[in-house]
């Protein structure tokens, strides 16, 4: 692997790290996307809530089933 500089603070690294987002190189303090303010950052937050969304979702859709149950119940 050759040396690269780190694309956040310019530091010259021999085991520069690459970041799976941006693909730019990163010193080892700055490898995190959190370290770099890696430009991807906001993709990966919108996912991340995204995932979270799915399964807010997902419980949602367990009362109505429930409302289902009774309202077969009742009659
Ligand atoms: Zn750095
Ligand atoms: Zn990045």
């Amino acid at each position: 692997m050759k040396p690269e500089n780190c694309a956040y603070c310019g530091d010259m690294t021999d085991l520069p790290f690459h970041c799976s987002y941006c693909k730019d190189p990163f010193c080892s303090e700055h490898r995190l996307p959190e370290e770099h303010r890696c430009v991807k950052l906001t993709q990966i937050r919108a996912k991340k809530f995204g995932e979270r969304k799915v399964i807010r979702d997902g419980n949602i859709g367990k009362p109505s089933g429930i409302k289902r149950f009774f309202r077969k119940f009742k009659k």
